[in-house]
């Protein structure tokens, strides 16, 4: 996404990236929508707002994508403004640390212009009080002053189109979610389209790899292009200096076990949080808060990164009383997996 690069390191495959990962991104984020990869049902939706918005003159309407990081949100806004030949302006929701800031910002937008807010559902309420007038009729109303020489004031904006992301849809306010005019949901990759980027990716970085390399990578990269991405040039390392160089399947399937990347594509973070529902509460139900305690873990991340990986790959359940793992959640660790248990409660 858009977040700025903090000073920790990376912890995670799966989480935003950093530093030097976050340069990487760059070089190999698509710029064109023959460059993006996948997601043809919204991608081709979006390409006839485009295009409308282009034969109209008129500033495209305002979007939501939504859908866990790194699945292309950014790039789509990318994407977006490039095809409208217009200046995208990036910024992320809890930057905006107050109304004058969106101000500012609105202020400098000329008709046509492209602003882009990253987890959007972590706005202020007062900045989002003030986004409202804003996405509707262009202005926004401010209070020059305080108390009794208050004087309130309006702007009036230029046309600006508002491209908003979110990992949780779930806790956007109404009011906001009801100014954008398209929602889509972005959706994990198949593992064509992640050997595809992976392909691409190695080309622009001059890493040589061979198709099943590539494939092997594709198949363990959590359906996320971001996560491909990082494991093909963490790969490329193992490739170099204990392997002859070039990323074939082989090599690629010891780097990703050194990697803590497993055969299903599990993470270390993804087997622990099988393990505390398994073995800590027998199975589930079990709440997130829970499982966040007994994995050191923050419970947004694991409901934004890890979580909806595991449900779609059917390792865990949603259940109104909580997560439960499934039969090939206890199949994967090799626990056997007795019928009555935590299942056995759900029906
Ligand atoms: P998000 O904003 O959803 O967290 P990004 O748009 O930043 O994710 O995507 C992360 C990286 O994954 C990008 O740098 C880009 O290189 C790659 N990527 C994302 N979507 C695609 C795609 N559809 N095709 C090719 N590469 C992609």
């Amino acid at each position: 996404g858009a977040a700025p690069a903090a000073a920790a390191p990376s912890r995670h495959v799966a989480g935003e990236p950093r530093g030097p990962e976050a340069q990487l991104e760059e070089t190999v984020r698509p710029r064109t929508f023959d460059e993006y990869v996948g997601q043809r049902a919204v991608v081709d939706n979006v390409k006839v707002f485009v295009e409308a918005a282009r034969l109209r003159g008129q500033a495209l309407d305002h979007m939501l994508f939504c859908g866990p990081p790194g699945l292309g949100k950014t790039t789509l806004a990318v994407v977006i403004a490039n095809a409208l030949g217009a200046p995208l302006r990036q910024i992320a929701a809890p930057t905006i640390e107050h109304k004058g800031i969106l101000a500012a910002l609105l202020t400098s937008l000329k008709d046509g212009d492209v602003l882009f807010i990253d987890e959007i559902h972590r706005m202020s309420p007062v900045v989002e009080e003030t986004l409202y007038p804003a996405m509707e009729d262009y202005r926004i109303d401010l209070v020059l002053n305080e108390g009794p020489h208050a004087q309130p004031i309006t702007l009036q904006l230029g046309h600006f189109t508002l491209l908003g992301a979110t990992t949780r849809t779930g806790l956007l306010t109404g009011p906001l979610r009801s100014r954008f005019r398209h929602v889509a949901r972005l959706d994990y990759y198949a593992q064509d389209e992640l050997t595809a980027i992976i392909k691409r990716s190695a080309r622009l970085l001059r890493i040589p790899i061979d198709d099943d390399g590539a494939r092997e990578i594709g198949r363990r990269a959590r359906g996320t292009p971001r996560v491909a991405n990082h494991l093909l040039k963490a790969v490329r390392d193992f490739a170099e200096v204990e392997g002859e160089g070039v990323i074939e399947r082989r090599i690629a399937d010891y780097a990703l076990g050194r990697l803590g990347v497993d055969e299903s594509g599990l993470e270390e973070m993804d087997r622990r949080v099988l393990d505390a529902v398994i073995r800590k509460f027998d199975g589930g139900p079990v709440g997130i808060e829970s499982i966040a305690a007994a994995v050191a873990e923050e419970r947004d991340t694991l409901e934004e990164v890890y979580e909806p990986y595991l449900i779609q790959e059917g390792f865990v359940q949603r259940t109104p009383r909580g997560r439960v793992a499934t039969r090939r959640a206890y199949e994967h660790l090799k626990v056997p997996f007795d019928g009555k248990k935590g299942q056995g409660e759900l029906f």
